[in-house]
C-alpha cells in the first residue's frame, strides 16, 4: 500500500471510530512520527495531505527541516522526544509545539530564553507524563504533574496539552485515562496520545493528536 493510501486509509478509520464513540466528535490530528524518515518519504507524506510532523532529536530535526519547512511552510513541527536544557534555544527556533516539557528546569530553561528576547509568539507546550513510572523512560510522574503545571502557568509558557507513552506491554487504556483526567482537571484541552499500537484506544479516550510512525511510514529500518 502506498503512504497516500495508508494515510486515507487511516483517516477513515478516524472517522469510524469517532463515530462510536460517545466523546467529542472532534477529529484527532494524525501526526507523522517522522524519525528516521528521509526527505524524500516526508515529502511524499505531504504530498499526500500530511500536515504535521513529529521529531525526536533536536539535532535530526535540525538537520532535515530548515529546507523541508522552507519549501512547506505551512507544515506544523512537533518535538516529541526529550529535551536538553542546553538545546532548548535550537528547539524553540526548529519546532512549533514541544510536547516534552517533563521537569522544572527544562520550563525554568525555556523561560529565561524568552525573557532574554527569544519570541515564542505562537507556539505552544505539553507536558509529558511518565503515566507508567518508568525509571528509564521521561516525563513527570503523575503525582508531580499539577506542580509542572502550575510552575510553566506562572513562567507564562502557553501550556495547551500534556502528552504520554503508555509502557510497552501493559494495556494502555489506563494510562490514556490518567492522562486525560489531568487534563480535564487542569483545564488543558490536547491529549497527545497514541501511536502505531494502540491509536484506536487512543481516539476513543479522547486523544487530540495520535503520533504514528509504522503505521504511516511502514516499519523503521532497525539500526
Ligand atoms: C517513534 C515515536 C512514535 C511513533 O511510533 P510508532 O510506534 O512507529 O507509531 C510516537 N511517539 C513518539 C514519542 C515516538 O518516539
Amino acid at each position: 500500500m502506498s503512504l497516500s493510501a495508508r494515510l486515507q486509509a487511516l483517516k477513515r478509520e478516524i472517522v469510524d471510530i469517532k463515530q462510536k464513540s460517545l466523546l467529542s466528535q472532534t477529529l484527532p490530528i494524525i501526526l507523522g512520527a517522522s524519525k528516521q524518515q528521509p526527505d524524500h518519504v516526508i515529502e511524499e507524506a505531504i504530498e499526500a495531505g500530511l500536515s504535521v510532523f513529529g521529531e525526536n532529536r533536536v539535532q535530526e530535526a535540525e538537520a532535515k527541516w530548515p529546507s523541508l519547512r522552507k519549501h512547506h511552510p505551512n507544515v506544523q513541527l512537533h518535538l516529541i522526544g526529550p529535551l536538553q536544557t542546553n538545546k532548548v534555544k535550537q528547539a524553540l527556533a526548529l519546532f512549533d509545539i514541544i510536547q516534552t516539557i517533563d521537569r522544572p528546569a527544562l520550563a525554568e530553561a525555556i523561560a529565561r530564553i524568552r525573557d532574554s528576547g527569544f519570541g515564542i509568539e505562537g507556539k505552544q507546550f505539553y507536558i509529558q507524563v511518565n503515566t507508567g513510572k518508568e525509571p528509564q523512560k521521561a516525563g513527570v510522574f503523575p503525582e508531580d504533574a499539577e506542580a509542572l503545571i502550575y510552575q510553566c502557568r506562572q513562567l507564562q509558557l502557553p501550556l495547551t496539552g500534556l502528552m504520554c507513552i503508555p509502557p510497552l506491554h501493559q494495556p494502555p487504556a489506563p494510562h490514556f485515562a490518567l492522562l486525560r483526567q489531568l487534563a480535564v482537571t487542569h483545564g488543558l484541552s490536547e491529549l497527545s496520545m497514541g501511536m502505531s499500537e494502540d491509536y484506536p484506544t487512543a481516539i476513543r479516550m479522547g486523544s487530540t493528536c495520535i503520533r504514528l510512525g509504522r503505521a504511516l511510514f511502514g516499519e523503521r529500518e532497525t539500526k
